[in-house]
């Protein structure tokens, strides 16, 4: 069943429902399977891995392999900052982001559904992922992208993969409220993070992390924070494998923000249970450029209930990070992924991350997703006449 988060009134799995019909609040998957950890014992790695966990008829799936996604220690970030990092690599997945997660679980329930039409707003990658996997499901589909503010390598996959793609002049959050009212009229099913079962695909996320450590909690999950989907959804899933005994321990949830689209961060400043939008968001970090995120509520109970934090960065932090784990560690991530890197060497230097604490980071989104902004932080290469004497004069000059 589904469960409204405030009001605890309940829902039928099979019914098409956003938000609370009584309260407005938003919605959450219960899912309480009994099993025991070993049937998770020489599966294939990838999210299905754990479909015991996942409210979907398994006969229906759609999947493109998503997840089980390289779980990489950097040693050497590690070492300078004096605690244990490890960074998950969402990049890996099928469409490049960890969207795929959610998607694939979205896109089974609308194959359930038996909806012929899917959509949703996007800043970008939930486009590219919706395009691909309604394209595998064979579903028309429509995205709504913030003119002029959405990454080249995005927009050529949502594009490429067959959905209609129209550009709102407005941002995110006014694509958003415009695609939710074309869904409540029946005409689409709504496949953005408002949406739970997506939550239940990104739970995942969490799974693989105290799967990876050998059935441990780290000491503290950081991540980028736009709509807050994910820092829920990884929360839930960690709680869910605490509650039936897999793990003891559970992880400090913390969030990052870009300083120009804040709102989490600035509530829990103040020691806030709810938000005050930003109106004007702004960030190079195009992903996480959200101004009334909706899975606010969530993430904030995700933030208090686990000892969390929320912290912001600025653009230059966030592009100085980028280089820096491409550079040192040689994984390549988009801006907005960098957040979670950002965040992490000001936690560390203001001492709200402690020395010696087991920290996993979790990149969200490839390196080539955003080129222009990798190209721009780079010097143009050198042309030169193709002799060895040309060669050799540049390289040792
Ligand atoms: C969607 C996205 C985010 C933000 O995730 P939310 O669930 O909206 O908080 C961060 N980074 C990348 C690369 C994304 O695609
Ligand atoms: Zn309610």
């Amino acid at each position: 069943m589904m469960k409204c988060i405030t009001c605890g009134e309940e829902y039928d799995l099979g019914e098409i429902i956003y938000t609370c019909s009584k309260c407005g609040s938003t919605l959450e998957v219960i899912c309480r399977p009994d099993v025991s950890r070993d049937i998770f014992e020489c599966r294939k790695s990838t999210m299905w891995k754990y479909k015991e966990f996942m409210p979907v008829n398994e006969s229906k799936i759609v999947s493109l392999e998503e997840g089980g996604t390289p779980f990489c220690k950097c040693q050497k970030i590690g070492d300078k900052l004096g605690i244990d990092l490890y960074v998950k690599v969402e990049g890996s997945n099928p469409t490049g982001s960890f969207k795929d997660r959610g998607m694939s679980v979205g896109i089974t329930k609308a194959v359930e559904l038996g909806v012929d039409t899917v959509g949703c707003a996007s800043t970008g990658n939930t486009s590219a992922s919706l395009a691909a996997y309604a394209a595998r499901a064979g579903k028309r589909c429509i995205v709504l992208l913030p003119s002029g503010k959405v990454a080249l390598g995005k927009l050529a996959q949502a594009m490429f993969h067959g959905a209609e793609v129209i550009s709102i002049k407005g941002n995110f959050d006014e694509a958003l409220e415009t695609v939710t009212s074309l869904a409540l009229e029946g005409q689409l099913y709504l496949l953005n993070s408002i949406n739970p079962f997506r939550l239940e695909g990104q739970k995942s996320i969490g799974f693989e992390v105290v799967d990876d450590l050998g059935w441990k909690s780290p000491d503290r999950i950081i991540l980028p924070v736009g709509n807050a989907g994910n820092i829920s959804a990884i929360w839930k899933g960690v709680s869910e494998f605490h509650e039936a005994g897999f793990i003891d321990d559970l992880p400090m949830m913390t969030g990052i923000q870009a300083e120009g689209a804040a709102p989490i961060a600035n509530a829990v400043r103040k020691g806030k249970n709810s938000i005050e939008p930003v109106n004007n968001p702004e960030t190079i970090a195009t992903a996480i450029r959200i101004g009334a995120p909706v899975s606010a509520q969530k993430a904030l109970r995700a933030i208090y209930d686990s000892n969390g934090i929320a912290e912001t960065v600025t653009d230059d932090e966030i592009l100085n990070a980028q280089k820096l784990l491409a550079r040192t560690e040689g994984i390549g991530v988009e801006p907005a992924s960098a957040a979670s890197i950002a965040g992490l060497l000001k936690l560390v230097e203001n001492g709200e991350v402690d020395k010696g604490e087991q920290v996993v980071c979790i990149v969200t989104g490839h390196l080539l997703k955003d080129p222009n902004t990798a190209i721009n932080a780079c010097t143009k290469p050198v042309e030169i006449d193709a002799n060895v004497k040309a060669l050799s004069k540049i390289i040792n000059s």
